[in-house]
Order: structure tokens, then sequence, then C-alpha cells
């Protein structure tokens, strides 16, 4: 089984059996931007980039905070975390780093705590390895914001159960090999039925209604699923009847407390090239970045950028220490997305027509954050979240 240091073995990294060592995250950086871009860049059309998938499973990324006994790296929160950034630092494909982040925290987290033995033996490994895609399937045509309102149920029936039900918006669900499937088994659809199943690809019953075509995070596939008399054996139930809440829950403190790290890598490469930008152009016989108006912007998006690594690491490291119910994940969703976005438009805009083109990475870079203000939890709802924790 590889160990952390024969994961991510890359130069400066390989070298660092310790992850403080100056060169460990530039190792990483130095992957995705290499190895892991060319794999995206030269990937067939527009399907799915099973190659770079591989890559980043070799590589230990689809494991990070795993245990090295289930096949993941053994690394904190906050190492996470930091690989995460770096990883965003050197790829600028968006919605590829998304998916990974999506198919880790919402999926393969989830199944590392709370699956049984025997669902960790069977799966995890190829989760980990990049061998498998997962997806986390909660979402419904009107079950959104308002998750535990889902109307797809679930029924026992001896050993297996039957699932009925609608899904919507996906990550990776025309390309998944397991899916993370949430639905009801209380007959009156009250949010303590609620229950999470491991579905297999190819299960009858379980298929694709349509792929979703998004504005943004292109790479990262989307569909609509339906599950029609769809059967699922009890083991393949994820934790007790009626534990899905607290498992979604669980998901989802990972999810918003690490999913936008890789954008504080994103920021901090669109911050060294707008600041380039800015220096080099020259309008009314001077660099532009000497007009107030444009360094003030960069200057924003600099204490944006610091001001969302602290609180990603600040959140990493209250999920280290195990809190369950603090309001960092949702502070973090909400700060590290929006500050992006905010920053991204920034870019943009420094860079006048130029920034406008598709030549530049701006405009993707802002639809596809606005994205990540979206998917797990909008940014209204990490407010409420907030809120509630304000004791409002
Ligand atoms: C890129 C992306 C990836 C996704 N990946 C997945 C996935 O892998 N699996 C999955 O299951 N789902 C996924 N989703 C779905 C996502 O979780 C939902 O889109 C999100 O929770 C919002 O639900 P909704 O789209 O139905 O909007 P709605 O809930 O209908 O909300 C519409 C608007 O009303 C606002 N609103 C709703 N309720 C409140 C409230 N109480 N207070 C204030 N404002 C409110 C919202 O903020 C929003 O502006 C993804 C979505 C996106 C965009």
């Amino acid at each position: 089984m590889p160990t952390q240091q024969t994961r991510f073995q890359n130069g400066s990294a390989a070298a660092s059996a310790s992850k403080d060592a100056e060169g460990f995250y530039e190792g990483i950086e130095v992957f995705a931007r290499t190895e892991l871009s060319s794999a995206l860049f030269s990937g067939p059309d527009k399907s799915f980039p099973v190659n770079a998938w591989r890559l980043c499973g070799k590589r230990g990324i689809m494991g990070l905070p795993v245990s090295t006994e289930h096949g993941g790296c053994g690394f904190t929160a906050l190492e996470t975390a930091k690989c995460l950034e770096a990883i965003g630092y050197g790829c600028e494909d968006n919605g590829f780093i998304t998916a990974i982040c999506a198919h880790l925290l919402s999926c393969v987290v989830p199944l590392w705590q709370r699956g049984s033995a025997a669902q960790k033996e069977k799966y995890l490994p190829n989760l980990c390895n990049g061998e498998w895609v997962a997806g986390h399937v909660a979402t419904e045509p009107t079950a959104g914001s308002d998750i535990f309102s889902m109307r797809t149920r679930a029924e026992r029936r001896g050993d297996i159960y039957v699932i009925n039900g609608d899904k919507a918006y996906c990550l990776s669900a025309p390309v998944a090999d397991v899916y993370f499937v949430f639905a009801n088994l209380a007959p009156d659809f009250s949010s303590n039925g609620i229950t999470l199943f491991l579905v297999d690809r190819g299960t009858p019953g379980l298929e694709l209604e349509h792929t979703v075509q998004k504005i943004g995070l292109k790479t990262a596939t989307m569909g609509n699923l339906k599950l029609r008399n769809c059967q699922v054996p009890v083991t393949n139930r994820i934790g007790p009847e009626g534990s899905g809440t607290l498992i979604f829950h669980l998901a989802m403190r990972w999810e918003r407390t690490l999913i936008i790290a890789p954008q504080v890598g994103t920021m901090r490469r669109t911050l060294e090239k707008a600041i380039a930008y800015a220096r080099e152009r020259h309008q009314f016989g001077q660099s532009i970045g000497k007009f107030q108006s444009v360094s003030n912007r960069l200057v924003d998006m600099k204490v944006r950028l610091e001001l969302a690594r602290l609180m990603l690491y600040h959140a990493a490291h209250v999920l280290d220490q195990g809190r369950r119910d603090s309001a960092e994940p949702s502070i973090a969703k909400l700060f590290l997305s929006e500050a992006a976005l905010a920053n991204h438009m920034d870019a943009l805009r420094i860079h006048g027509a130029q920034g406008f083109t598709e030549d530049m990475e701006f405009g993707n870079d802002v639809t596809d954050t606005i994205g990540l203000t979206i998917l797990s939890g909008t940014s209204d709802i990490q407010r409420q979240i907030i809120a509630k924790h304000l004791g409002l």
C-alpha cells in the first residue's frame, strides 16, 4: 500500500519526508502545473479526462485525509487544505478540481468515516486510487436548499431496499461508478427517515435521466438521475437506518470547509498575473498600476486572498479538532467562494478588453466561481446557518 511519501512522488515532494518541510507543497504545485495540466490539456475533446483522474488517484489526491490503511494519505484536514490550495495554484481547470473535491469530500470521506468495514474494503481502495468516480446524490428537482424535504423513497423488503425517486444536478453522475444516494425510509417523509445508500453503476432501475449542460466548471460532468424500483442490498446502506441527515451534515462539514481550498491557489495565481499586467501595461504614459483605482483593486485582491487563506486554515484546524457544531465550515464556504468571485472579476477588469476574451482564463474563472457560490449550499444558505449560530 502506498504511503504518504510514496504518493506525491514528484521532485521536491519525494525528497521531503515531512509535510512541513519547505518544498512539499511546491512539489504538488509542480505536479498540478506539469503532469496534471498536460494530461488535462491532451485529453480527447470534451469527454471526461479519465487519464488525469487516474493520475491524481495515483498521486493520492482522491484520498488525502483518508487513513493509509484504507488507501489514503493520512493527512490532516489542514494538510489536505494546503494540498488542494497547491493543486489550485498549479492547475487552471476549476471544473476538474471541483469534481475531485466533490468526490473526495462528499463521498470518500463519509464512507471512510461512517462506512462498514466491508464497505470500506470494497470501495475505498478504488475510490482513493482514481480507478472509480463517485457521485453525491442528494438534490432533487423540488428539494434544493431545503434538502431534507427530499421525496426519494426507500422501502425495505427483506434483504434489499427498493428506491424510487428523481435526483438533480449531481456532479459526475454521467461518469460515476458508484452513487451515494440519499433516500427517505419514513412513510411521512420526516427527516429522521433519511438514509444513505451506495448504488453501483449499472444497478437495474438506476438511470441517467440526462446530462446537465452547465455554463461553468465544464470539465466536471453533471447529471440528473431516475431511480425506478432500484434494488439495493441491505449491506449497501451506510450507517443505521435514519442516519442520513447526520452523514449529510458530516459530508457538508468537510465539503464546505475544503471545497473552495483550490480557489485560494487560483486567487494567488490570478493576483500574480494581474500585478504583472498592471506593471507592464502602459496608458497615459505610465503603467496602469500607478493609477490608484487599479492599485486599490489589486490591494483588495491581496487582502481577500490573505483573509481567504487564513479562514481556510482556521476552518480546517477546527475540522481537525473534531468540532461538529461550529459555524466555521459555513463561514469558510461563504467567504472563500465570494472572495474568489470578487477577485476573478477584478482580474478581468484590470486586463480590460483582453480580460474579456476567450484567450484569457478570467471569464471562465468568473462563471466557474459562480457555480462554487451555489454548490454545497448557496451563499444565502451559509448566511442562514451562520445567523443560527449567532442565536438569530
Ligand atoms: C456546480 C454545482 C454542483 C452541484 N453538485 C451537486 C452534487 O454533486 N450533488 C447534489 O446532490 N447536488 C449538487 N448541486 C446542487 C446544489 O446543492 C443545489 O443547487 C443548491 O443546494 C441550491 O439548491 P437549488 O439549486 O434547488 O436552489 P433553491 O434552493 O431553489 O434556491 C433558489 C434561490 O433561493 C435562495 N434560497 C432558498 N432558500 C433560502 C433560504 N432559506 N434563505 C435564503 N435564501 C434562500 C437560494 O440561495 C437561491 O438563491 C450542485 C449545484 C451546482 C451549481
